[in-house]
């Protein structure tokens, strides 16, 4: 999961973004309304953070032009100061999914993007599973087969990655811009390696079938046809 912190103070946009890339996300931050807003125009983020008040463009404008003039809907989070009731509905009303008042718990923060992100189109809970696999993006626990698998925070983010678009052709670059961040110097190579390193904790210590599929010339692919065994139902409509 990648994600945008559009933070002015620059103390908590890093403390952000240092608590996020512990829980493995893949996190950029910027700290003015324009550079958030040009970032978020042209990079693939799963989740915005975007404080009100920025110099530059305020939150509001951000969002406001991103929904409107860019099409962009990926799940927006807005940060205000206690007491501003008017800009928190300003802000709601300008096409941010949730607020959360400063000053804030960081696990509180997790929480609302969590929520924000588990879009139940995608068929997301806490555990994804497929075949005899299952993660969960809470306690990080990883199991084949009931064994648990240790996997570094790169090769975590990867397999959600992969997990929350099973069935679907992924491709390199899609790969590098969900589990890696801007700053990250990135090879389609590094993606081959990483995914090597995966099936050998995942794939190969374990019976048929193999559940990472290499689609030559285009990408990788989980495989949904597999029994699938969701442990949260979701509401598909
Ligand atoms: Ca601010």
């Amino acid at each position: 999961m990648r994600v945008l912190v559009v933070e002015d103070e620059h103390k908590i946009a890093n403390s952000i973004k240092k608590g996020l890339e512990q829980e493995s996300y893949a996190v950029d931050a910027a700290y003015d309304g324009t550079d958030g807003f040009d970032l978020a125009a042209v990079e693939e983020y799963d989740c915005i953070i975007l404080d009100l008040m920025l110099p530059g463009m305020d939150g509001v404008e951000v969002c406001k032009k991103l929904r409107q003039e860019e099409q962009i809907h990926t799940p927006i989070l807005m940060l205000t100061a206690k007491g501003q009731l008017n800009d928190r509905v300003e802000g709601l009303n300008a096409g941010a999914d949730d607020y959360l008042v400063k000053p804030f718990a960081f696990a509180e923060l997790l929480a609302r993007i969590k929520a924000l992100t588990r879009r139940p189109k995608n068929g997301l809970g806490t555990t994804l599973t497929v075949g005899d696999l299952s993660l969960n993006t809470l306690n990080f626990e990883v199991k084949r087969s009931g064994k648990q698998i240790q996997l570094s925070k790169k090769e975590f983010s990867l397999l959600e990655y992969l997990l929350r678009n099973t069935g679907k052709i992924i491709t390199k670059n899609q790969i590098i811009n969900h589990v890696w961040d801007y700053d990250a110097d990135v090879l389609p190579n590094t993606v081959e390696v990483y995914i090597g390193y995966l099936r050998d904790k995942i794939d190969k210590p374990f019976k048929e079938p193999s559940l990472i599929k290499t689609v030559r010339g285009f990408g990788y692919k989980i495989e949904n046809k597999i029994p699938i065994l969701r442990k949260l139902k979701i509401e598909d409509k």
